[in-house]
Formats: C-alpha cells, structure tokens, sequence
C-alpha cells in the first residue's frame, strides 16, 4: 500500500466547513509499512525516489466497444518491459543478433525507401536471400524483418509524414509468441542466431501474467544501457460491468497544487499532494537550462541522463499515485475524467513559471495508468468535456469566470455565494457528469 489518509487542515481559502476533506500522501515505502504523516511539512518532502522496477508497464492500449448501459467488452493491452539476465556467453549471442537483426532492417529499410514498395511479397522476394546470406539470419527472422520494416515505413506514413528513410540505429529484435520465444518455466526461451537460449528473468509483478487470461503478442528484445530487455505486449478480455451495478463515481481532476483532487459519491474530497513534485521538476528544468548553455558534449550526455532520470521519476509517481487511486476506490468505480483536449489545454491554465510541470506528457501517462489500472480491478472510466468544469458552481449550476480567483485558488459562486476550494469544485463538477453519464449513459456536451 502506498497511500494513508488523514485529516486535513484547508489552507487553501475554502470557507472550513468541509469536514470531508482529507489528504492522501504518498511515497515508495520501502520498508513495506504504511506510514501517517499529520503535518502537511513532511508531506511535501514525499517526494517519491526512483525505485529500479524489474517490470514496467510501456504502453497501453485498448479496443473498446463502448454500448452504454450493457456489459460491454474491451481488450487491454499493456506492454511490460521484463529484465533478462542472460549469462556471458548467452550475452553474446543475443549481442549477434539483436544486431544482424538491426543491420538487416537498415538494409531492408534501403530498398524500401529507393522503390517505395510496401508489398511484402514484392520485398520477400527482393530481400530474402540477401538477408539469410548476408546476415546469417534464419528463415523466420528473415521474414520478421521484413514486417517490421514494412510496419515502421506505415506507420511514418499513416502519421502524415512524408516518405523519409527509416533509420534502425537502436539494437532491437522482434520475436513471434509461441515461435521465437516463449515461457519455460522459470526462463524466456528467446530464438538467436545460435540456437535456442533460455534466459531467466525479473518475475516480480509477472507473475499475475502467468494465470493463463492473457495472451503474449510479439515481443522485442532491447538493450539498454548494458541492460537487456524483453518488451512484452500482453492482451486480456476484460468485461467491464454493467453502468446500473455501479454504486461509487469519483471524479478527477488534474492539477499543478495538488496532482489530482478526487470528489466521490458519499461527498468526500481526496487530495494528492503535487507541490513535492512540482518541486522537483523545477529543480530538473533548472538543471536542464543551465546544462543547454553549455555546449560541450558531456553536459549534452549529463542532459540526456537528466532527462531520462526524469522520466523514470515522473512515471514512478504516476505510478504510485494510480494506486493509490485505483486501491481506494476499488471494484465497482466510475472514474470521471476530463477530455484529453483538457489535459492538453492544461498549460492554459497555469502561470507561466509553472507551465513545465504541467507538461501533457505526465497527465497523459498518468490518465492511461488509471484508465488501466481501473479495467484491471473492474472499474470503468469516462472522459467528459473539460470545459466549465472550474467555472460551474456545484451547488446552483451557475457559470460564470468570475466564479473563480485563479490567483488564490478559491471558488465563490456569484449567485448562491457557495464557496470552496477551486480544484475541489472542478472534482465535484466531474463526479456530477458522472452521474448523469451513469443514468443517461451519454455525456452531456455541457455542464
Ligand atoms: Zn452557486
């Protein structure tokens, strides 16, 4: 558990009358004990640090068929990110052909690029011989090349880009479930230019994989500051329950001063704290701009680890915060989120000096991991039009700029002079949509 909640003092300019209030701390408890922290102080020094985690979730992606009101069904992909540990002498083979894997995409990706071919049949039979020959690659390999290639060159396409050549600079190899690689016990048994090699690997947090509900799709092996990789896509069939058997709708919303402010259906508002974070971004940023004034290429290296450090922090505290969020609430939640547009436009919202730490990035990873992590326990998530939602007064409807005092985040209806705090009134205003989506089963365009 990461997550302890205990009561909290407004400080925030609401009027004090929401006894409900409550704060939610989070950190990467090492020790595995749940901790209390009753001063706001200690919370800000959270921070969470960067734990090295053997099993990462990359991407998500989901194949829904939305019906409202019915069980609808939804495939949910996550691609776990899986340490090897491979011996030396199994190293080497993988080091031999992750990279006459590479040399053949490059040489593949030439072909395609001069004859603008896309035709797999057309490239099997130009590149085939060239591939087995040249690179000592087995047959099936071969033909794997060839696909990824064709799959990189469609989708710089299908992004819009122009017709460019595809550069294969980083070592990777792609490997067929159940063909190039599967599961053997304890060990991945991974295909390489030598034969067979079974290769063990981090298992914590696999192990849920393993029950025999998901099905492994193609996988890559990728190797990363001296560390191999295998990226693992994993599908599971997840029903999500029916709308009318949802008795909890908790709206989200995002922010700078506290990263989510949660509003559920008994009238509670949880806050996760955001200024440690927001700290610590801006002590990255400042790193970053004094490192880009120096043009030498150890300050580009030293930023270049920086930003990735970065990331790997960031993505533990949505991580973390996921959680929390997913463990409280549990089976049976509607989560009400705001549109992606609204996470984009977040920026808007915020002062200049503030706008790195709301960069779209860490929302957008931050939403997927709780729109997954939900599916996973049985909760559903909803998106809703992001706009009015800080300006609508919860209690009388409402809307009006002046509602809000940005400066001092304060919320003062200026018809029924209801007052709060204005990340709780965006919260309430996102579990309100909530509701009307559980009964109506559409999205209201406005609030
Ligand atoms: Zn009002």
């Amino acid at each position: 558990m990461y997550w302890c909640a205990y009561a909290f003092q407004p400080q925030c300019g609401c009027d004090g009358s929401n006894s409900d209030l409550s704060l939610v701390a989070l950190r990467g408890n090492r020790r595995g004990r749940d901790v209390s922290y009753h001063d706001e102080q200690k919370v800000h020094a959270l921070a969470p640090k960067p734990r090295a985690r053997s099993l990462d979730v990359l991407r998500t992606g989901r194949c829904q068929v939305n019906l409202p009101g019915r069980l609808h069904a939804m495939d949910l992909t996550l691609t776990a990110k899986v340490q090897l540990y491979p011996t030396l002498e199994q190293e080497a083979w993988l080091r031999q052909t992750v990279e006459a894997y590479r040399q053949g995409c490059h040489d593949v990706s030439g072909i395609v690029y001069a004859t603008h071919n896309l035709q797999q049949a057309v490239l099997h039979k130009e590149t085939y011989r060239l591939l087995r020959a040249q690179f000592g690659l087995r047959s099936q390999m071969a033909q794997s090349v060839i696909k990824t290639v064709i799959a990189r060159y469609k989708s710089v396409l299908a992004n819009g880009h122009p017709w460019t050549r595809v550069r294969f600079t980083q070592p990777a190899l792609d490997l067929v479930w159940n063909r190039d690689y599967f599961l053997k016990g304890e060990r991945f048994s991974l295909n390489t230019l030598a034969g067979r090699v079974r290769i063990p690997f981090a298992r914590k947090g696999m192990e849920r994989f393993f029950d025999g509900t998901w099905q492994f799709g193609t996988a890559q092996v990728v190797h990363r500051h001296g560390r191999w990789f295998l990226h693992v896509p994993m599908t599971q069939d997840v029903s999500a329950i029916d709308l009318a058997d949802i008795p909890q709708v908790v709206g989200l919303d995002f922010g700078i001063n506290f990263l989510i402010t949660a509003y559920d259906s008994q009238g509670r508002t949880t806050f996760f704290p955001g200024r440690a974070v927001k700290a610590r971004r801006a002590h990255f940023t400042q790193l970053r701009q004094t490192l880009q004034r120096r043009q030498t290429p150890s300050a580009r290296r030293r930023l270049k680890r920086i930003g990735q450090r970065e990331n790997r922090w960031m993505t533990d505290v949505n991580h973390q915060v996921s959680k929390a969020l997913v463990v409280r609430y549990g089976v049976k939640t509607l989560f009400v989120l705001e549109d992606l547009k609204g996470i984009r436009g977040a920026t808007e919202r915020v002062r200049r000096r503030d706008r790195y730490t709301s960069v779209s990035w860490a929302f957008y990873q931050l939403r997927q991991m709780i729109e997954y992590k939900a599916a996973l326990q049985q909760a559903r998530t909803v998106a809703v039009d992001p706009h009015y939602t800080s300006q609508t007064c919860p209690q009388c409807g409402h809307v009006a700029r002046g509602n809000r005092d940005k400066r001092r985040h304060r919320f003062a209806c200026q018809q029924c002079h209801y007052r709060s705090n204005d990340d709780r009134i965006g919260a309430m205003n996102l579990h309100r949509q909530g509701i009307e989506y559980r009964v109506t089963g559409a999205i209201a365009a406005r609030p």
